[in-house]
């Protein structure tokens, strides 16, 4: 069969290999269908992602169909099902673990990056990480999984519908950010340097817009809120700019949380933490019910798919579609493989 290897920084190739074997005890095997590209994936390839050893098979945005089935599955698996996939694994023995926050696990291993991922024909995965909808389609089904990284971190910023809450990046990660508290029916500020992405953020959800190259962050957001600033700040970017500016701007009481890794340090006027008394929280993956409010939200039809989706190329384009990425990071929102 084939797939797609990162064999080491700055080169992506097709190549051949066996199929696996049959799914073991529990497990599925799929047929994959459409994966997406993570910004991990980019970073990657770029030779820039410490987790990461080469040769690498990239992919953990799944839309698939079960090919056959172990033993030990449970009935509600049925063959040529359409799937997606939880990415992550937990070890039930760290501290994250034990505390229930498996997306935390000090020993996890995402696919395509810290093993083999999903941009290959078939993969055998567990059943317990599937999720399943009738109504999706297999492009809206390998969208879910980077959309709950920002599920997630709406979660850990406990948004309710009485916020304003700051998004910093309209990537497909700050998008996901901002379709989650729009969910949630906060009011939404989407933060960008660049009018495309913004238009698309406003109809992922946003009800504000800010671009802040052309644009006064602080005195917009002084306006909105009557002075206070906005009780929620989510930094999806990675500058540290974007991560101060986050304590700076948020309110007194208010949450700051984090998914941008920083590219730099960051210095921080660290008076605010406590003057405000500030819940400052990272973000990391996600939760099976993260993967069910996004499922849930892309079946409500309110989430513009086919617009976050930049373009869709076959097997044999898609090494030379992730440089391309790589070149002009800034013009394509995700790219997806389709088999
Ligand atoms: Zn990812
Ligand atoms: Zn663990």
């Amino acid at each position: 069969m084939k797939a797609i290897s990162i064999t080491k920084p700055q080169q992506a190739e097709v190549i051949e290999l066996s199929p696996p074997p049959d799914p073991a005890s529990g497990e599925v095997q799929l047929r994959i269908r459409q994966v997406g590209y993570c910004g991990s994936d980019l970073t990657s390839f770029r030779g820039l992602n410490p987790l990461v050893t080469y040769p690498r098979i990239p992919g953990h945005e799944i839309g698939a169909t079960i090919e056959s089935i172990g033993a030990n599955v449970p009935e509600d698996w049925s063959l040529g099902q359409k799937v997606l996939v939880s990415p992550y694994t937990h070890c039930n023995n760290c501290s994250a673990c034990r505390a229930g926050r498996y997306n935390a696990c000090k020993n996890n291993q995402t696919m395509g990056v810290q093993r083999d991922g999903a941009m290959t024909e078939f993969v055998n995965v567990p059943h317990e990480k599937l999720f399943s909808s009738d109504n999706l389609t297999l492009e809206e089904m390998a969208l879910v999984e980077p959309l709950t990284v920002g599920f997630h971190a709406v979660d850990r910023g406990e948004v309710t519908n009485d916020d304003v809450v700051v998004v910093f990046g309209c990537g497909a990660i700050g998008l996901g950010v901002i379709a989650g508290a729009s969910a949630r029916k906060a009011r939404v500020v989407a933060v960008d340097v660049d009018d495309n992405k913004l238009a698309l953020a406003k109809r992922c959800g946003a009800t504000d817009t800010i671009n802040s190259l052309e644009q006064d962050l602080h005195q917009i957001l002084t306006e909105m809120t009557d002075g206070e600033g906005p009780n929620v700040m989510i930094e999806a970017v990675g500058l540290p700019q974007t991560f101060r500016a986050c304590v700076e701007e948020v309110c007194f009481a208010g949450r700051v949380v984090y998914i941008g890794y920083a590219k730099a340090p960051v210095d921080y006027e660290t008076k605010y933490f406590v003057m405000k008394e500030l819940d400052i929280r990272g973000s990391r993956n996600a939760l099976p019910a993260d993967f069910n409010a996004v499922i849930a939200h892309l079946e409500s039809g309110k989430f513009p798919s086919d617009e976050v989706i930049t373009k869709t190329v076959a097997l044999d384009e898609a090494p030379a579609a992730l440089a391309a990425w790589s070149e002009n990071p800034g013009e394509i929102t995700k790219i997806h493989v389709q088999f």
